[in-house]
């Protein structure tokens, strides 16, 4: 048979472990057991160590007269004639004895003179005199038993209370301060003793930490024989009783052993002499645990959560100690079980969490910790990419990636603060400081110089190239900023800047190129996009030479949208592969037939600086020439010089593999990055194309006439020729023409312009006044 409400139950899911459970379940456990005294056997164990420990004898203030084995051998019975009571009495009295107690009821007549004898002598010390009395519930009557002395002791003595009461598991016992019988509060013998009173029915718990083999004690043979020592009752009060173990009054104490029930009343009396006992019972040290385990649940980090573990273990362990000594007697077992089970499964659920929200290998926080941060609602969030964390990883044998993240981490933490990092791969991220937007900068900058710096890792020196975006529109969900973080360092990284910040106003913007992105494959499919050719100029001719290539989108519904925007969106959401081959390939196709009727006329196209990383660019460059069948000898590719080509390995490659194809390079917007001279000499370029804001003053300017003056004898001295763009009036052309530039392209000379216009330019008679 199938049993489908079983399977059912084994489906269903367990339910998650929360801070709130993990204190409930304890708690409410430890409460019953609380109320219901459920640890008795192990609290009073626990008491019993504790009074073993503590252990300390009596203050010999109270001795007692046994009747010993000894006693009932010599009488064969300890019920002997109460002649030998008086004879007590007197040699007790006799020697300084204050009072003596009988922990007895004289309940049962003996022989008849003995007892006489006995009435006559506790007559003569009336009042100093003190037999026991108890009260017990009778079977089948609702009326009690009353043990109390026969009739002609009666008024010759107090009745004093013996009552109490072994613990159920006979680990220890406990007395009443005073019993109400037959309507009459009776004191107990221990209360008398101390000289205290005591609410009736009362119980209290002697302190047995007193050892009762520590009280003065003589056999009953040893009095009558006046073998007791000389000052032995001097000033002392004296307790009668039994004390062989052969007659059952016996109560077991731990550490003690089975002592006789009449230490009880001495033991009794010097502890209600030292202090109050009250017992507060196991509410409050469990009330006190439960605050204990809230704190820890609550506590913000796994250091501050063990400080409290552990002050809590200190103060559950003295504090019993403490207490015993003021006489407070508590139950405190339940509150121990609370605070060690919420203690082990907190932190069981805490190293759970935290693994949650740590990297394994560097233990630093990850990203799901960061989105937990509450103060990441009041700082921007940084995002610093390893551009080369990939190409670095791998150049190890071993891993290396945690000493390269605890080393960054370190480098990147300023002296005398503390912030945290969260690490997700080769990308570090943390809240920034709140600073101006260009002071942000210039601090970001500084950190990058501290990273690129002499790094030595597993011994070797590495160069380290990052990227920062910052988000800074703190009303967004934090999850959402850091993945615009991030964003924005791959923004930084597509324009060859070192930071990119993604402020709330730049939202429109990406939401603009995101969606101008989804339909840049269509827009080449429906030849939106094309491609435009400014004419270049040689001076020493006024011949055009060659031709840029730039791109063009006429969008249906936009109008012409500037390269500017849509290269570098492209560049920024990895479109710009498919956009630099089209237009590689349309330009080589376009030009093909002008190379031909013109020979020596060179074709310019822009290169991404972002496809210069990619190993794969010379072989996709090499694809196309074999595909448009254009000569690679009149192909110049432009790159612009911002890149730092030197420093990165694959783009120095890629730069002198595609020279090797004969293709020539064209440093472009030369002055805006920051090329040395080294720089220039480094780099396997043909041309230097200074940038047009050099180019627009340089009538009225002297620094920038300085500048492209310099850089024309300096590119002239390296071999490589200059082109200058730009040139928008003739003073232009002629002082650059008089400073000995190469190559001139500029509106003044010719606007960019479709194929067929620039064939027929080149058709005319191709001379620079023609323009
Ligand atoms: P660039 O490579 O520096 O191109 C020169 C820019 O200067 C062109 O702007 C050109 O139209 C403009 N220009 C030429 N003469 C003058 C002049 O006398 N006065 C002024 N004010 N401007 C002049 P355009 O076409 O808007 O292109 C802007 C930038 O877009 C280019 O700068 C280049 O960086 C990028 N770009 C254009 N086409 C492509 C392309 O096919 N691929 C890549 N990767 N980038 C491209
Ligand atoms: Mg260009
Ligand atoms: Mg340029």
């Amino acid at each position: 048979m199938i049993w489908p409400f079983r399977k059912k139950a084994k489906l269903k899911a367990k339910k998650p472990v929360t801070r709130l459970r993990i204190f409930m379940w304890p708690f409410v456990l430890c409460l019953i057991a609380t109320l219901l005294n459920a640890a008795l056997p192990l609290e009073e164990l626990f008491r019993g160590v504790r009074d073993y420990m503590h252990a300390r004898p009596a203050d010999r203030s109270i001795v007692v007269v046994g009747i010993d084995d000894r006693t009932i051998k010599h009488f064969k019975t300890s019920y002997y004639s109460r002649k030998y009571n008086s004879q007590i009495l007197d040699i007790a009295f006799g020697s300084g004895a204050k009072r003596i107690y009988f922990d007895d009821s004289f309940r049962l007549p003996l022989d008849e003179p003995g007892d006489r004898d006995f009435a006559a002598a506790l007559s003569r010390r009336s009042g100093k005199v003190f037999v026991g009395t108890n009260h017990f519930d009778s079977l089948g009557s609702d009326a009690k038993t009353v043990l109390e002395p026969i009739e002609i002791l009666r008024p010759h003595v107090g009745l004093r209370s013996m009552g109490g009461f072994k613990s159920p598991f006979q680990m220890s016992a406990q007395l009443v301060h005073a019993e109400e019988i037959r309507g009459q509060e009776v004191l107990s013998i221990s209360s008398d003793l101390a000289g205290v009173s005591g609410k009736a029915g009362e119980l209290y718990r002697p302190d047995w930490s007193i050892q009762s083999n520590s009280v003065p004690f003589v056999s009953v043979l040893d009095v009558l024989d006046r073998k007791a020592p000389a000052d032995f009752f001097a000033g002392k009060d004296v307790v009668v009783g039994v004390t062989s173990q052969s007659e059952g009054d016996l109560i077991q104490i731990i550490g003690q052993g089975w002592v006789p029930g009449v230490y009880a009343h001495v033991v009794g009396a010097q502890t209600l002499k030292e202090g109050d006992p009250i017992d507060v019972g196991g509410l409050p040290a469990l009330a006190l645990a439960a605050l204990l385990s809230i704190a820890i649940l609550r506590a913000r980090t796994r250091q501050q959560a063990n400080r409290l573990m552990l002050a809590s273990g200190v103060a559950f362990l003295a504090i019993p100690f403490a207490l015993d000594r003021l006489f407070i007697d508590s139950l405190y077992l339940p509150g121990y079980c609370m605070l060690a089970v919420v203690s082990i499964r907190s932190s069981a659920l805490r190293e759970l969490s935290e693994a949650r929200l740590r990297n394994a290998g560097t233990l630093l926080p990850n990203l799901s910790a960061l989105r937990e941060e509450l103060a990441a609602a009041n700082h921007p969030i940084v995002a610093m990419r390893i551009k080369n964390y990939a190409a670095v990883c791998a150049s190890f044998p071993d891993s290396v990636e945690t000493d390269l993240i605890t080393e960054l981490a370190r480098r990147l933490t300023l002296p005398g603060q503390t912030t945290t990092f969260y690490q997700a791969e080769g990308v570090l991220y943390w809240l920034g400081p709140t600073l101006k937007s260009t002071e942000l900068e210039e601090h970001l900058a500084g950190l990058a110089q501290l990273i690129e710096s002499h790094l030595i890792i597993q011994g070797r020196k590495l160069d380290m190239h990052v990227v920062f975006g910052v988000d800074t529109a703190l009303t967004r969900p934090v999850a959402n900023r850091i993945g615009r973080a991030l964003l924005a360092a791959d923004q930084a990284a597509a324009k060859h800047q070192l930071v990119q910040l993604n402020t709330s106003e730049n939202d429109e913007e990406s939401a603009w190129e995101l969606s101008l992105m989804s339909e840049l494959d269509e827009a080449i499919d429906a030849g939106d996009i094309w491609v435009a050719y400014q004419p270049q100029f040689d001076l020493k001719s006024d011949r055009i030479v060659g031709a840029e290539a730039l791109v063009r989108w006429l969008h249906p519904t936009r109008g012409a949208i500037s390269p500017e925007a849509f290269v570098l969106a492209a560049e920024a959401h990895n479109r710009i592969t498919r956009l630099s081959f089209y237009v590689l390939e349309q330009a080589m196709l376009a030009a093909k037939p002008l190379v031909a009727s013109n020979p020596g006329f060179r074709l310019s196209v822009n290169l991404s600086a972002v496809l210069l990383e990619s190993p794969r660019l010379p072989a996709m460059i090499v694809d196309s020439l074999t595909k448009t069948g254009f000569a690679a000898a009149s192909l110049t590719l432009e790159v612009t010089e911002s890149a730092p080509f030197s420093e990165h390995a694959v783009v120095a490659r890629n730069l002198s593999d595609i020279s090797e194809l004969g293709i020539e390079l064209s440093i472009d917007d030369y002055g805006t990055g920051n090329a040395t001279l080294d720089y220039l000499r480094s780099v396997p370029c043909h041309e230097i194309k200074i940038d047009r804001r050099f180019v627009t003053n340089l009538v009225s300017s002297a620094s920038d006439l300085l500048l492209v003056e310099s850089t024309i004898e300096l590119a002239h001295g390296l071999g490589r020729r200059v082109i200058a763009e730009g040139i928008e009036d003739p003073e232009t052309l002629e002082l650059l023409r008089a400073i000995r530039c190469d190559l001139a392209q500029g509106y003044y000379l010719a606007k960019p312009m479709r194929i067929d216009a620039l064939e027929s330019l080149l058709n005319s008679n191709n001379r620079l006044h023609a323009a």
